[in-house]
C-alpha cells in the first residue's frame, strides 16, 4: 500500500507539474490540490505532505527559473504547501473519525448481537454484580423458569427473590466463584420456581474481570435437568425392575430346580438308586461333572458315584474316582468331610489343580474332565457327615456364585433327608429279612416236635381207658390244634416272602367246603353259646385250591368267633355278577374305618382293646390267597355293631 501511495504521489505530482505548465494558473493550482487530496486520502497524511512538497518544489523549479526566485514566490510556496499540509492533515482526520464511527457502531452491532444471543439461549443465562450480586441480566428463558419479570428481579439480590436457605446457598457459591477466580460447576440444586415449583439446575458460575484481575461481574449458566433427572430416575427404575423380573425368573428356574431334584430324590427310598439320582439330577443343570463321596459300611468315605455331562469325558471320570479316593492334600474335600463346610473355588489354574494332585496323573485327569470351578458341599445324616457332593464347571460355562453355592447346599440338606430315610430303610429291610429268615426257620423247627407230639396225643387218647385224663388229653389235642395253626401261618408267610406258595387249582364247589369248615367249629362254637347259622343261596362251580380256600375260611369263622363277642354269627354262600361270594357277619365291635385297610398288612393287629391273642396273619394270608386266585376279600362296618367280611371268587 505504501509503495502504491508513493508511486501515485509521484505520478499525480507530475501530473500536477506537467497541467501548471498546460492550463492556467488557477487549473494548476486545482490539479496540484486534487493530487494532494487523493494521495493523502489513499496514503495518508505523511503521503499527503510529501505530495505537497514534491509538487509543489517541482512546479517552483519548473515554473520559476533559478535566480528569479522572488520572497513574493517563497511566500506564495509557503502559503501553497500550509493549504496542501491543511488538506492532508483535514483528510488524515477526517479518515480517522471515520474509522472510529464505524469501530464503535461495529462495536453497538456486536453488543447488540451478544444480548441477542444471550437473551435466546434456551439456558437460564444471569449476570450480577461482582460487589452487591445484584442481578443486573436475566436472560428470557431463565425469566420463563423463575416466573418473574425482568423488572421484578433486575437489581434484586437472592435474598430478595427465593427462600433464605436457597438464596444463601446461591449467594455462599457466587462469593466462592469470585474469591477462586475461576469457574465453579453444581452439578444439582434446587430452586423453587413461581410458575413449575421446584426444578433442579445444573449451573455452572463464571467471575468476569477486569484487566487486573478485579472481578467485576458474575456469570451463572443453568440449565434445568429436572426431567432428564426424572427421566433417568424411570431409566433406573425400569432397569431395576428388569434387573428384579431377572432375578425372580432366575429365582422361579432355581426353585422349580430345586423341586423336581427333591421330587426325584424323594420318589425312591434305595439307597444305591438314591445315590445315582443325586449325581444325574446336578449334571448338567447345576455343573458339568459331579462325584459323590459317602461313608462305607466300614465308616471309611469312599467316591461312589459319578457323572459327567460329556459322555467322551466320562471314563476319565470314572478312572478318576477309582483311582483316587478323597485325599488329605485336597484341602477342600476334607474341609467337607471333616468339618462339614462348603467350598467355592473359582478360576481354578495349572497351579490349584496341582495342589489338589498327588501325581501327575491325577493331575492330567482333573484337566481331562475339565475343572475350572468347584463347589463341594457335605451330605449330613443326623447332623453327621455322611459324605460328600462335588460338583464342578468347565471354562465355557460361567463360574459358579454365592447363588449357586446357596443352590448346591439346599440339596445337599434334602440330600441327607433322603439318605437318611433310605439308610432307615434298608436297616429296616435288613432287620425284616433277618426277622422271616428266623421265623422260617424257627417254624420248620417247631413243626417236627408238634407233629410228633401230636400223634402222641392221638395214640394216648386211643389207648387210654382212664376217664380222668380223657378231658386233659381234648384240652391238649385243642391247643395243639392251635398251635399247628400258628404255626401254619408264620410257615405259609415266609413261603409268601420268598415266593415259594403254591396251589393245587381244580374246580369245585365252595358249599361241600363251608360245611365242612361248619362242622369243624362247631364244638368252639357251642362251648362259648355263640350262634352260627349258614345259608347257601348259590353254589355255582369255581376254580380253586381247596385246601388253600378252606383255610380263608377257616380263619373268617375263627375271627368271628374270636372277636364276635359271642353273638350270633351268619354264614351266607350267595352269587353276584359273575362271582360267588361268601360273607360271614359277627356283631362283635366291629371295626373302625381308619383300620378296615390296615388289618389284611402282615402282623396287623387293629384294635387291640381286648386280651384275644393272635400274631396278625390270619388276614394278611387270607389276602395273599384269595389274591392268587383272582378274586378279593373285603369287610365292611360301622366301627361300632359288627363286621361282615366277604370273600369274593370269580366264576368259571
Ligand atoms: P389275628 O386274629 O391273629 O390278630 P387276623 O389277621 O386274623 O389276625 O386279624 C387281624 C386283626 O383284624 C385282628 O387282630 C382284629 O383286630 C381284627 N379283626 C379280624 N376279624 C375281626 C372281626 N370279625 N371283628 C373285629 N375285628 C376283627
Amino acid at each position: 500500500m505504501k509503495l502504491v501511495s508513493i508511486l501515485l504521489t509521484l505520478g499525480l505530482s507530475y501530473l500536477g507539474v506537467w497541467a501548471q505548465a498546460q492550463f492556467p494558473v488557477l487549473t494548476q493550482w486545482i490539479f496540484i490540490y486534487v493530487t494532494v487530496f487523493v494521495v493523502s486520502w489513499i496514503g495518508g497524511f505523511i503521503n499527503g505532505i510529501v505530495a505537497t512538497v514534491v509538487s509543489l518544489t517541482l512546479a517552483g523549479f519548473i515554473l520559476i527559473p533559478w535566480g528569479a526566485f522572488s520572497l513574493h514566490d517563497f511566500v506564495q510556496i509557503l502559503v501553497l504547501s500550509s493549504l496542501g499540509f491543511w488538506i492532508s492533515f483535514s483528510m488524515d482526520q477526517y479518515k480517522k473519525s471515520r474509522i472510529k464511527i464505524s469501530a464503535s457502531d461495529e462495536l453497538e452491532k456486536s453488543l447488540g448481537f451478544l444480548d441477542t444471543l444471550l437473551e435466546n439461549i434456551p439456558m437460564m443465562v444471569f449476570v450480577k454484580d461482582a460487589v452487591d450480586l445484584r442481578f443486573v441480566k436475566f436472560n428470557k428463558a431463565g425469566l420463563d423458569l423463575v416466573g418473574f419479570q425482568r423488572e421484578e428481579i433486575i437489581g434484586k439480590n437472592d435474598l430478595d427473590m427465593f427462600p433464605p436457605e436457597q438464596a444463601t446457598h446461591f449467594i455462599n457459591y457466587d462469593r466462592e466463584v469470585l474469591k477462586k477466580g475461576g469457574i465453579i460447576d453444581i452439578p444439582f440444586e434446587t430452586l423453587n420456581t413461581k410458575s413449575r415449583g421446584q426444578r433442579i439446575l445444573h449451573t455452572k458460575k463464571i467471575p468476569i474481570m477486569d484487566k487486573n484481575g478485579t472481578p467485576l461481574y458474575l456469570l451463572g449458566v443453568s440449565e434445568d435437568v429436572t426431567d432428564k433427572i426424572e427421566s433417568e430416575r424411570l431409566q433406573i427404575q425400569v432397569l431395576a425392575e428388569d434387573a428384579a423380573k431377572m432375578e425372580r425368573l432366575k429365582m422361579q428356574e432355581r426353585e422349580t430346580f430345586v423341586a423336581q431334584a427333591i421330587s426325584s430324590l424323594s420318589s425312591t427310598l434305595d439307597y444305591q438308586e438314591t445315590l445315582n439320582r443325586l449325581v444325574t439330577i446336578l449334571v448338567p443343570t447345576l455343573g458339568d461333572w459331579c462325584i459323590l463321596t459317602v461313608k462305607n459300611d466300614e465308616g471309611q468315605f469312599e467316591r461312589v458315584e459319578s457323572f459327567h455331562s460329556d459322555p467322551d469325558l466320562q471314563p476319565y471320570l470314572s478312572e478318576f474316582i477309582k483311582l483316587y479316593p478323597p485325599s488329605p492334600e485336597d484341602l477342600e474335600i476334607q474341609k467337607a468331610l471333616l468339618k462339614g463346610e462348603s467350598s467355592l473355588s473359582n478360576n481354578l489354574n495349572e497351579t490349584d489343580l496341582k495342589a489338589r494332585s498327588q501325581d501327575p496323573h491325577k493331575f492330567d485327569l482333573y484337566r481331562k474332565i475339565e475343572t475350572h470351578s468347584s463347589m463341594i458341599i457335605p451330605v449330613k445324616v443326623r447332623d453327621q457327615v455322611h459324605g460328600a457332593i462335588s460338583i464342578a464347571r468347565n471354562s465355557r460355562r460361567p463360574a459358579f456364585d454365592e447363588l449357586d453355592l446357596i443352590l448346591a447346599e439346599e440339596i445337599g440338606r434334602r440330600a441327607g433327608t433322603v439318605l437318611e430315610n433310605s439308610l432307615l430303610f434298608k436297616s429296616t429291610q435288613k432287620a425284616v429279612k433277618a426277622r422271616d429268615e428266623f421265623l422260617s426257620i424257627a417254624s420248620h423247627e417247631l413243626k417236627t416236635p408238634i407233629t410228633s407230639l401230636k400223634m402222641q396225643i392221638q395214640m394216648l387218647q386211643r389207648s387210654s381207658q382212664n376217664e380222668k385224663i380223657e378231658k386233659p388229653l381234648q384240652l391238649a389235642s385243642r391247643q395243639i390244634n392251635r398251635l399247628t395253626l400258628l404255626v401254619n401261618d408264620l410257615l405259609d408267610v415266609s413261603r409268601f416272602d420268598s415266593g415259594k406258595m403254591s396251589y393245587n387249582f381244580e374246580n369245585l364247589h365252595l358249599g361241600p367246603i363251608v360245611l365242612e369248615v361248619q362242622e369243624m367249629v362247631k364244638n368252639d362254637f357251642h362251648t362259648s353259646g355263640t350262634d352260627l347259622t349258614v345259608f347257601i343261596d348259590n353254589d355255582a362251580e369255581i376254580k380253586g385250591d381247596k385246601y388253600r380256600l378252606e383255610q380263608v375260611i377257616v380263619n373268617l369263622f375263627n375271627n368271628a368267633h374270636k372277636y364276635g363277642a359271642g353273638k350270633a354269627v351268619e354264614i351266607r354262600l350267595f352269587s353276584a355278577e359273575k362271582e360267588i361270594c361268601l360273607s360271614v357277619k359277627d356283631n362283635g365291635k366291629g371295626i373302625p374305618a381308619e383300620l378296615q385297610n390296615k388289618i389284611f398288612e402282615k402282623f396287623e393287629r387293629g384294635r387291640q382293646d381286648s386280651n384275644i391273642s393272635g400274631l396278625g396273619l390270619g388276614l394278611f394270608i387270607s389276602k395273599e390267597i384269595m389274591t392268587a386266585h383272582g378274586g378279593r376279600i373285603d369287610v365292611e362296618s360301622d366301627g361300632e355293631h359288627g363286621s361282615t367280611f366277604t370273600m369274593r371268587l370269580p366264576l368259571i
